[in-house]
């Protein structure tokens, strides 16, 4: 199912004055409403419940925060509650998901899906409160969510908050990706995984020092878009064009044929010192981040919307 980024290319170019013209203005409307300072405050909220790890009251409490927040923007969250078998037994797990229907005369057949995880990774004695890994990227969704449902999208679009991304014990391929592994397996089952036209996932995207280079695992045309569109809004320096693989809540989807990419930033601190330590907090991160990865993906979505015929 990956294209080839050549195909994509030529009809990136051919859509691009349409693009232009037709929604440009709802386009840097969506672009502009991004509240970097808004999403900056549900990272401080949602690390200040402390570490939210499977299972736990803390994390229940971030999702009941992300249910609310979505709940004010106008949106109908629903859950998505599944048992993971995990190493330590099994465990209650939901994931959150709210659809945004797009504007008047939209197609719907085909839709676009945002997602982050909002799980914590399990440490003992360890006051791991992830406000990179896990609340950053959360944070950036509920403000697209918010934008989303002010400046309706020309395609719908299926905002997605994993649960139990994280490894319990070590990352296998059955300890880790709990949520993501059970939507794409159930939305395969229902038959709602043909209409997913795009699945963008956020992941580590608030370090102040923010580098996301392109994710190999990846599908291409749409990192093609993304990537272009972090030029036009001069965000280059943040999405170099350099590579590598992570393995992540995107996997169970491109495994079963939907396109899909990764945005993370895996250079958290020199040597990703941060990642995974009780380093990891608030003062490494910086609202801007959070408005460059949130404004790219918006600007992005016309150029998608075009492509999947929307
Ligand atoms: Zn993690």
């Amino acid at each position: 199912m990956h294209q080839t980024s050549l195909s994509r290319n030529g009809l990136v170019a051919a859509f691009f004055l349409v693009a232009a013209s037709a929604s440009a203005s709802a386009q840097s409307d969506a672009v502009a409403a991004f509240d970097q300072a808004r999403a900056f405050s549900d990272v401080t909220t949602m690390v200040g419940l402390g570490p939210r790890p499977l299972g736990s009251d803390a994390l229940e409490a971030n999702r009941a925060y992300i249910e609310t927040q979505l709940r004010e923007a106008g949106l109908d969250p629903v859950r998505d509650e599944f048992v993971g078998s995990t190493p330590i037994g099994e465990v209650a797990m939901a994931n959150i998901i709210a659809r945004v229907a797009p504007r008047a005369g939209a197609p719907t057949d085909t839709r676009l899906v945002l997602a982050s995880h909002f799980d914590t990774k399990l440490f003992d004695g360890v006051d791991f409160v992830g406000a990179n890994d896990g609340a950053s990227s959360t944070a950036v969704l509920l403000e697209l969510g918010r934008v989303l449902a002010e400046h309706r999208p020309g395609l719908p679009v299926d905002l997605v908050f994993f649960d139990g991304e994280e490894a319990v014990v070590a990352w296998t391929d059955d300890d880790s990706i709990y949520g993501s592994r059970h939507l794409a397996a159930r939305w395969q089952r229902e038959g709602d995984l043909d209409s997913i036209g795009a699945l963008i996932l956020l992941d580590m995207v608030g370090d102040a020092s923010l580098q996301i280079p392109r994710e190999l695992n990846s599908t291409n045309w749409i990192n093609d878009v993304i990537w272009d569109a972090a030029r036009e809004l001069g965000y280059e320096a943040h999405f170099p064009e350099t590579v590598h693989a992570i393995q992540d809540d995107h996997l169970p989807f491109l495994q079963r044929g939907v396109d899909a990419v990764d945005l993370i930033d895996f250079t958290y601190g020199a040597g990703n010192r941060h990642w995974h330590q009780p380093s990891d907090t608030l003062d490494k991160l910086s609202a801007d981040s959070l408005g460059i990865v949130g404004r790219v993906v918006l600007h992005s979505l016309p150029t998608l919307e075009l492509l999947l015929g929307g």
